[in-house]
């Protein structure tokens, strides 16, 4: 391809682009194919022979597009939202388009400068306290990792290597293997997935301990299991707080958990990769309240703050800690003298390679700028208190527990079973998706407002298609 095709291919695929989002709802929020569909479309091997750009188009129009789900369709309430803007769109391009990897200062100065700038912005819109801000005088600093998972690995290694560090100043005969074996880590079993998986990536016992009636883990809870494990002369090491829980956004009081963190000198990571983006809003701050406590915080721009998948923005208080733990030197890789505020941040990360992140994140943040963002947050938590209202209205039904940010749980009340049926077939007909979760152990349905184009007539065709169908699951009144 030369540069005069790739302006028309570039043209195209930018109407391609702005066709299918603009006329989303004209799709089915599931596509209707079978498991295995593209393997029997496409060939076995790669073309031999290069092709006209125009082929790669239809045949992506033909073979890729009937196998997407759609997650910009207004009619996606599941999981959580994917970020996507045309703001972030753009960012991604020149990223691509300058093609550099910064794993070094002096392998592209932008791309890390822009990084701890765009990371010193968000972390001032959110709240964060100053320690977090590689602004700040000491030595903390925000990254871009790929996602939320990585940032709660990192952290974890990091954790787990502080500990460590920490024993052998207090004993310098101290058997490493034999101490790594009784470090524990800690979170609830409201944790998203991607938080118990770190334990084990990270070889390392994760603990996940009770919630409490409103999927909250408390203080009480976590220092009855630091007792429990210090008495067997295990080690308390790590701990992750949910801010928005991945099945129905309860909070964890980090006020209550960041006292004992500190006490046996724990290190505290905060995951907050859906609902962190709300507190650009002064208002929802209070449900950070002890954030001061953490060590570490992540909260993922590539869900609810517009920006495309991946951006997963972390601050840690004491960038040193990371450095400690990742900084394996090569001749190679000689630059400038890096420090905790012009980073090297492949120190701060798992691989050594790294795209030119921010400039998606700068791109989001110039466009829309704050109070643009914050109006888009405030209008997706009205939409659904605007769903929840309709769900209320019917007697069938009931939401609990209270929608939280972008999220209403609701269920039949007459049990589980005809709420899972609801579910199973509404997926079925593919025009509304939604995941199911428990609350107090009955089965409840998530909806969440997932499409940046969502509105609330949007919301009253998602109910309507939902009633629809819950008329012939559940025709009358079992309560
Ligand atoms: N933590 C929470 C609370 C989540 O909801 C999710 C994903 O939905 C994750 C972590 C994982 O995020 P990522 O896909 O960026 O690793």
């Amino acid at each position: 391809m030369d540069s005069s095709e790739f302006r028309e291919c570039a043209m195209a695929t930018i109407d391609l682009i702005i066709d299918y989002l603009e006329n989303i709802r004209n799709r089915n929020v599931l596509p209707s194919v079978e498991p295995g569909y593209l393997m029997k479309m496409l060939p076995e091997d790669a073309p031999e022979e290069p092709e006209n750009w125009k082929t790669v188009l239809k045949d992506f129009n033909e073979t890729v597009m009937p196998g997407i789900t759609n997650w910009h369709s207004p009619q996606f309430h599941a999981y959580y939202p994917t970020g996507s803007s045309y703001a972030s769109i753009i960012g991604s391009l020149l990223s691509d388009g300058i093609g550099v990897i910064g794993l070094t200062w002096m392998a592209s100065p932008a791309c890390t400068e822009l990084e701890v700038i765009t990371m010193n912005w968000l972390g001032k819109l959110l709240g964060l306290p100053e320690e977090f801000l590689n602004c700040s005088a000491g030595p903390g600093g925000g990254i871009i990792q790929g996602s939320a998972s990585e940032a709660t690995l990192v952290a974890l290694l990091a954790a787990k290597d502080k500990m460590i560090r920490k024993l052998k100043q207090i004993d310098p005969d101290l058997n490493e293997d034999v101490a790594k074996a009784k470090l524990v880590a800690y979170t609830s079993d409201q944790c998203n997935s991607s938080v118990e998986k770190a334990g084990v990536l990270g070889s390392i016992k994760m603990r996940l301990l009770k919630s409490d009636q409103n999927g909250k883990l408390r203080g009480e809870t976590l220092k009855r299991a630091f007792e429990e494990d210090t008495a067997q002369g295990l080690i308390p090491c790590y701990v992750v707080a949910n801010l928005g829980t991945t099945g129905i956004c309860s909070f964890d009081p980090l006020n209550e958990l960041g006292p004992i963190c500190q006490k046996y000198n724990a290190w505290l990571h905060v995951d907050a990769a859906y609902a962190g983006v709300a507190f650009i809003c002064p208002e929802y701050r209070y449900l950070m309240k002890g954030v001061e406590y953490a060590d570490s915080f992540d909260v993922n721009a590539h869900k609810w703050l517009l920006v495309n998948f991946d951006c997963s923005a972390m601050w840690v208080k004491d960038g040193y800690d990371l450095i400690n733990a990742f900084d394996v030197q090569r001749i190679y890789l000689e630059d400038v003298n890096a420090t905790v505020q012009i980073p090297d941040y492949r120190h701060w990360q798992m691989s050594l390679g790294r795209r030119f992140r921010s400039l998606k994140l700068w791109t989001v943040l110039k466009v829309h700028g704050a109070e643009g963002l914050r109006s888009y947050i405030r209008n997706q938590i009205s939409l659904v208190q605007h769903f929840a209202k309709l769900v209320d209205s019917d007697e069938r039904f009931i939401v609990e527990p209270e929608p939280c940010m972008g999220l209403a749980c609701f269920r039949f009340r007459g049990g589980d079973k005809i709420t899972k049926e609801l579910l199973k077939s509404l997926t079925e007909k593919k025009k509304v998706f939604m995941v199911g979760c428990t609350y107090r152990s009955r089965y409840v349905i998530r909806f969440v407002i997932c499409s940046r184009f969502t509105t609330k007539e949007d919301i009253e065709t998602s109910w309507n298609i939902i009633k629809e169908e819950a008329d012939q699951v559940c025709p009358t009144n079992i309560s």
